[in-house]
């Protein structure tokens, strides 16, 4: 497993439409994407400064980690997200070691990439989940 930088910080926002103005237009940092991941409950922002991006998250369902975290905590960093030359062999490694991860299997997140999370109880001191992603190869 090689990890090759942090690829995003996850923020958790009750509303896109209110909290992107300030990342887009005060900031001024690109918006690059906006989607939706259907099988996470969410919608996503993305904002790239060049060195590592900001993902926002709205839940689109009551039933949505992103809900359940927000009603727990509030608003907040929910994730870093780490990007890995191969998350197969990531998870595998991982897995070896007696660390759990969400998704065995990575599921397809925001931009295409494969991911996984790491659970918490396997993070120790990091409050905030830690992901894992691959870019897809062209
Ligand atoms: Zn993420």
């Amino acid at each position: 497993m090689k990890i090759l930088g942090i690829e995003h910080i996850g923020v958790a926002v009750h509303s896109i439409d209110e909290r992107a103005a300030f990342w887009e237009y005060v900031l001024k940092i690109n918006r690059t994407a906006t989607e939706t991941v259907a099988d996470q409950g969410v919608s996503t922002a993305i904002f790239d400064t060049g060195k590592g991006k900001i993902e926002l998250l709205e839940a689109i369902d009551s039933d949505s980690p992103i809900a359940k975290y927000i009603a727990k905590r509030g608003p907040g960093i929910h994730h870093i997200c780490l990007e890995v030359d191969d998350i197969s062999s990531a998870i595998k490694e991982l897995t070896e070691n007696g660390i759990s991860v969400i998704n065995e299997t990575p599921s397809v997140g925001v931009e295409g990439y494969f991911i996984t999370f790491i659970h918490p109880r396997s993070t120790g001191g990091v409050l905030v989940l830690v992901e894992l992603a691959q870019k897809q190869k062209p």
